[in-house]
């Protein structure tokens, strides 16, 4: 299975990518976190993308594929979550060629959609855990100690991209780029958009429900 999950920054896309991909064993493949781990070890393709995520631009595309296909190499057999990918058409293309390259195909690509208030409030109280990646929320999903992770004690970080003027463009490169996704994958006939209000259980049920209906379907028709 191939799933694509897509949506405005701050919409809790990775919150719950996490959490499909647990919840039905898919191998989680978030860029914005392979490349943030880039930077973090000063590898060369970290020094070369550093500054597209400090301004909030996308990362160029020649950039991006190369990862991509790499890691589709070495997941061949596995079912995959694609969090932050495709960014763009020119992606969404790139992604169907190497696929189809290997006789797959993506099977769901979900939209997580909220109003642009609630995208900037949700952004301005994210933080993360810059050692496992999980993500908190002040006021809707905070820590249980001041500001240290849950899981492992590390303190929590604000994530360089998440100030006031970085969000505005992030969001305007949102609408300008990853936007046109939507019609895309909507001829395509594998579009299905997310109501992204609500706790953290009741969208994963959101999302479950579909994936769950889906595989049903195969399961009928095979
Ligand atoms: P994310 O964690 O998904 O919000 O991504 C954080 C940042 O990483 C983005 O603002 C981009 O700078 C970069 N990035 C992540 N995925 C992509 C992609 N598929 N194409 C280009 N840039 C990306």
């Amino acid at each position: 299975m191939r799933i694509i999950l897509f949506g405005p920054p701050g919409v809790g896309k990775g919150t719950q990518a996490q959490r499909l991909a647990e919840k039905f064993n898919l191998v989680r493949l978030s860029t914005g976190d392979l490349l943030r781990e880039e930077i973090s070890l000063s590898s060369p393709v970290g020094r070369k993308v550093e500054q597209f995520l400090r301004k909030g631009h996308l990362v160029p595309d020649d950039i991006m594929l190369d990862i991509i296909e790499n890691i589709l190499l070495e997941n061949k057999e596995r079912d995959i979550l694609f969090d932050g990918f495709p960014r763009n058409l020119n992606q969404a293309h790139s992604l169907e060629r190497s696929l189809a390259q290997m006789q797959q195909e993506i099977d769901i690509a979900f939209e997580m959609h909220l109003d642009e208030d609630e995208i900037v409030k949700r952004l301005v109280n994210r933080r993360y855990c810059p050692r496992c990646e999980r993500i908190y929320n002040l006021s809707t999903n905070p820590p249980k100690n001041d500001c240290v992770c849950d899981q492992d004690g590390a303190k929590l970080v604000t994530r360089d991209d998440d100030t006031a003027e970085v969000i505005k463009k992030r969001l305007k490169i949102y609408e300008d780029e990853t936007r046109p996704l939507v019609s895309y994958y909507k001829s395509l006939n594998i579009y299905k958009q997310i109501d992204a209000r609500g706790n953290q259980d009741e969208i994963s049920d959101r999302i479950s429900e579909i994936v769950n209906a889906y595989l049903n379907s195969k399961c009928t028709s095979n």
